[in-house]
């Protein structure tokens, strides 16, 4: 019998030539197990997934008991099934009353596809902003989007009309006039390596939305659900979108993303053409159940309430000559080396002494740090030891 190592590189389709090929069997809360056992600290949440740890007690009820009353019974949009409106109910309650409208889907690129389809056809026009270095999903509307020439490259022609500017340069802003659609931003930018703006850009770029009739699509796909000490990063800006995207950690391990917005904007899908937005298994029931017992969690353990203090730990602790750089916004961290070359083998000696983290797609010389939010102190300081140890094995 083949192993699970030979099925996964004879049968799954490979998204690289250098898959990281751990085995885990089980994860709850902050640990991983491999096949033979071994435990990791899990610095990554499964890439900004498991905000509440892996396997919530309250997220494995919530599943556990949707699944005994139904699983799939329709498309979205057309049955009243209760977790999709009680979890949109809990949403809109977290948002400012502008934001009253949730659209369920599967996934970070779908709920983008569908943010941008919204914004076309809310405002008749076609023009989108995107910011270099941006990452929105995979998908072909998303990766028109994506700020790095060298995703896109190959998979011309992409959408149309999309312009890329420096995220966080309000200079650039006057690229935004009266005929782009949207602009589409990650609060805090991930993939480029967690970089952040000031509360003054945030307000330039309102009022030029607000001057211009474009809407402001906010992607907090992986930034939201708690990652940077608010349930919204948007929140830390004093700014509100026009249409707010999340995915990633509104699972808490579950597949789901959204986009929200006001009834007004979302009520164009229902007309000319009549279902101009549609999905088999958007807002899936066990997901909805999911996201909602992760939202409540979050609520009800007061679970952003340590995050900055926790951050501050990760600053206290990272330190090594080597370490050239620490950006952060609350849990959403990034550790920068002077290369990918000496980044690579620090990561893989970390595995090896069971402390997971990762790189990011644009900026591969930065260690990603984005643990679940309930990591304790002590597990902090444990996985940071355990850093300073693989960066000593590596390099001295
Ligand atoms: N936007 C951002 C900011 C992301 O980080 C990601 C996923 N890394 C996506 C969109 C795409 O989400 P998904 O992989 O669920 O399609």
């Amino acid at each position: 019998m083949l192993s699970n190592r030979q099925l996964f590189l004879n049968h799954l389709a490979q998204t690289s030539d250098a898959p990281l090929m751990l085995e885990m069997v089980s994860a709850e809360g902050v640990y991983m197990t491999d096949i033979d056992g071994k435990k990791y600290l899990d610095l990554i949440s499964g890439i900004g997934v498991s905000n509440v740890g892996h396997r919530h007690p309250n997220v494995v009820k919530a599943i556990k008991e949707q699944v005994d009353k139904h699983l799939h019974v329709m498309v979205y949009g057309e049955f009243v099934q209760s977790p999709q409106v009680r979890l949109a109910e809990a949403l809109i309650k977290t948002l400012p009353n502008t934001l009253d409208s949730v659209y369920l889907v599967n996934s970070g690129s779908e709920a983008i596809e569908g943010a941008m389809k919204l914004a076309k056809r809310y405002t008749g026009r076609s023009n989108l902003i995107a910011c270099k270095d941006a990452y929105h999903g995979s998908s072909h509307g998303a990766l028109s989007l994506t700020g790095s020439e060298d995703f896109k490259q190959n998979y011309r022609p992409l959408l149309p009309g999309i312009s890329h500017i420096h995220f966080g340069d309000a200079e650039s802003l006057s690229l935004i006039d009266d005929e782009t659609a949207a602009i589409v931003i990650e609060t805090v930018q991930g993939e480029a390596g967690v970089r952040h703006a000031d509360s003054s850009y945030w307000k330039a770029l309102r009022e030029k939305c607000d001057e211009t009739g474009a809407l402001l699509i906010l992607d907090e796909i992986q930034c939201g659900f708690g990652r940077t000490g608010k349930l919204w990063a948007f929140e830390h800006y004093d700014i509100k979108p026009d249409v707010l995207v999340s995915a990633k950690g509104m699972g808490g391990g579950m597949p789901i993303g959204c986009f929200i917005s006001s009834k007004e904007i979302m009520g164009v899908f229902t007309n000319n053409p009549v279902l101009g937005h549609i999905s088999t298994f958007g807002g899936h029931p066990v997901s909805s159940a999911a996201s909602l017992a992760t939202l409540k969690t979050i609520q009800k353990e007061n679970l952003l309430q340590d995050v900055a203090n926790k951050e501050k730990i990760f600053h206290d602790h990272l330190k090594h000559p080597r370490i050239k750089a620490v950006r952060s916004k609350g849990l959403m961290m990034a550790v920068e080396f002077e290369s990918y070359d000496v980044l690579k083998p620090i990561i893989d000696r970390a595995i090896e002494l069971g402390v997971v983290t990762d790189w990011f797609l644009f900026n591969d010389r930065s260690m990603r740090i984005a643990p679940p939010l309930i990591i304790t102190e002590e597990e902090i300081k444990k996985a940071c030891e355990i850093i300073l140890q693989a960066i000593h094995d590596v390099v001295e």
